[in-house]
């Protein structure tokens, strides 16, 4: 029986997309994007998800709302596993779970206004008609921060921060509960990052909403986030409260991506050892056994070749995969 207080409980997910090769498309292995992840997101709290690219954060993200289709796992959401839902299955689901997507340009349709691309959501979910999904469709521009006048221009007129608040209001179109923020500020001028965190900050009291926080800027990361996952090539490696997580890491590599994040007064970066990572990421097509960040680590032993490491709750709900804890 799922807590209450979950919202989204993920189980032992994997995403592998198969690489074929030859005449006949033969499969010769898979790329393991998500191998085996498990976390829960509690209602109201923002889960940020962190790692390099190409860890598998994405790929999650988009499994969880089933733009993929899981290899295996549970996604249970709200106490019901819909992992193997068929597309019409997911409607109910699609209103309820929505993606902000981080290229907000090429996620808006260039040749409707953007009332039309706010008004399709809401006329897809068959949720209002007429002067009420006009007056929505109003309201949702005026809630982003942008004018109802807005309402008949193209994306193209509009800025990348403008842009990305029509995504916004058209994921909020349909009142949804939870909300896939993927990577939602990378593509913005620094200057109109912190405004859009921002006000995905307020609209989620204002509304109790969930996110899944997909990031590689860690600073921002823990300013939105209550708790924070980090991946390694598709696997998660560290979850823990996000103060937590930043002033005591206890994974060799989140110790390494966080040492990585600039200090702004110079003498406390001076003090700050930076920890430099060598070595590639190894690829994630049928990776090696054992930890998948032996390459790089430097406290590997030999242990870390042969046995994966499990994440493992060591105190408080802060979990690290590594055996040397
Ligand atoms: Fe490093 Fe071994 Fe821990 Fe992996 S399990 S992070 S290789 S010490």
């Amino acid at each position: 029986m799922s807590d209450n207080k979950v919202l989204v409980e993920i189980k032992n997910l994997k995403k592998y997309f198969p690489v074929k090769k030859g005449l006949f498309n033969k499969i010769v292995g898979n790329v393991k994007a998500v191998d085996d992840v498990s976390f829960t997101i509690n209602k109201g709290e923002t889960l940020g998800l962190v790692g390099e690219s190409g860890c598998g954060k994405t790929t999650t993200g988009r499994t969880i709302i089933k733009l993929y289709e899981p290899t295996e796992g549970k996604i249970i959401y709200n106490g019901t596993d819909i992992a193997k839902y068929t597309p019409k299955q997911m409607q109910e689901y699609r209103r309820k779970m929505q993606m902000i997507f981080q290229d907000p340009y090429a996620s808006l349709n260039s040749r409707m206004t953007v009332g039309d691309i706010i008004g399709e959501a809401i006329d897809i979910h068959d949720l209002m008609k007429g002067k009420e999904r006009e007056e929505r469709i109003r309201y949702l521009l005026n809630r982003v921060g942008l004018s109802s006048e807005h309402a008949n221009r193209y994306p193209h007129e509009f800025s990348g921060g403008q842009r990305q608040r029509v995504g916004i209001a058209r994921a909020l179109a349909v009142e949804p509960e939870f909300i896939i923020c993927d990577e939602p500020i990378s593509a913005l001028d620094v200057s109109i990052q912190a405004q859009v965190v921002n006000m995905l900050e307020e609209l989620q009291d204002e509304l109790g909403l969930t996110y899944l926080f997909i990031a590689h800027d860690l600073s921002m990361v823990k300013h939105i986030s209550n708790r924070i996952g980090v991946m390694y090539l598709g696997k998660m490696v560290e979850v823990g409260e996000s103060n937590e997580l930043y002033s005591n890491p206890l994974h060799p590599y989140t110790q390494a991506l966080l040492s990585a994040i600039p200090i702004p007064d110079p003498d406390e970066a001076d003090e700050k050892q930076r920890i430099v990572l060598e070595g590639d990421i190894p690829s994630p097509i049928d990776p090696p056994p054992g930890c998948r960040f032996k390459n790089r680590c430097r406290y590997a032993k030999p242990i870390c070749s042969e046995v994966e490491p499990k994440l493992k709750d060591l105190g408080g709900g802060h979990c690290a995969a590594c055996h040397l804890l």
